[in-house]
């Protein structure tokens, strides 16, 4: 699914090449994930329109058009944009639609499920877009503090947390598993019994593990913007690999399609400090959650 990384290097790439090329023709030979408005009009809106800017808001790609109109896409699980010479001789046979920009290129949308989400919307209609609204502050935006406030009203496990869109948008399963590592919590604590550390190193887990993503999908991505670039990641869907934090084994579990990989030695269930293992700072200096359990 693409996430973050993957967006923004999409993005990226696209302000660099489709702003203010015009789209000369566009074909819908599957669609149905254009969910506004219908595919024939989505043609008629777009021929002759043109890209004026790009936003990324949570998992969504917005295109601003020439028209006043807003191309709002959220790929889902298996959706991807591609961006080729145009006439290519074979396409995705999953192919949503295709944009036929004036400089001979085409921008493709193919989905393996067709779960993706389209919209096509007048830029001041986004109420058109269900549930955009009540998406959570992006990721790559939210404060600490709104974090730690956000995270007091919730319960349950945090992993589920991090995915929601309505808490956090732009977070999906390969990167919370990611940042749950880097901030050495376990995926499935309760969220209500995060210690005060425990938040702010989720918090600062979220911004360094998407930026550092961020940079290195882009090198490896370059003009393939199709691509799925994973491979680099620590612990997502490395179980039985070693964790190259401490060694031991990655644990994974599996519920129906959704794996949950994390390292039971620096992700403990049970806080460090009560299994008398976690270390004072420098100099020795008991902390004072040390002290106090
Ligand atoms: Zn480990």
């Amino acid at each position: 699914m693409p996430e973050i990384p993957d967006l923004e290097n999409v993005k990226s790439f696209l302000e660099q090449h489709i702003l203010g090329v015009a789209v000369q023709g566009a074909e819908t030979p599957r669609g149905w994930v254009i969910r506004y408005p219908t595919a024939l009009e989505f043609v008629r809106t777009l021929e002759g329109d043109a890209v004026q800017s790009i936003a990324r808001r949570g998992k969504f790609l917005l295109f601003s058009l020439r028209s006043g109109h807003l191309l709002a896409i959220n790929s889902m699980l298996t959706g991807r944009l591609q961006y080729r010479e145009g006439q290519p001789k074979k396409v995705h046979k999953r192919t949503n639609f295709i944009l036929h920009l004036a400089d001979g290129h085409d921008l493709l949308y193919y989905d393996q499920k067709s779960m993706g989400k389209v919209y096509l919307v007048p830029a001041d209609r986004l109420d058109l877009i269900p549930n955009f609204s009540k998406m959570g502050p992006d990721a790559l935006e939210m404060s600490l503090l709104e974090f730690q406030e956000r995270l007091r009203k919730r319960r349950g496990m945090v992993k589920p947390i991090l995915t929601d869109a309505e808490f956090i948008a732009g977070i999906g399963n390969a990167y919370a598993d990611e940042i749950l590592w880097e901030a050495r919590v376990h995926p499935h604590k309760n969220a209500a019994s995060l210690s005060v550390e425990e938040v702010e190193r989720l918090h600062s887990a979220i911004g360094s593990v998407l930026r550092w993503a961020i940079g290195i999908v882009g090198e490896e991505m370059r003009c393939d913007i199709d691509r799925k670039i994973r491979d680099f990641l620590r612990v997502h869907r490395k179980g039985g690999e070693p964790c190259p934090r401490c060694s031991h084994t990655i644990s994974e579990i599996a519920v129906r399609e959704r794996v949950t990989s994390f390292c039971r030695q620096c992700q403990p269930e049970v806080p460090q400090h009560h299994l008398g293992l976690r270390s004072g700072r420098a100099g020795g200096e008991a902390s004072a959650a040390q002290t106090a359990s």
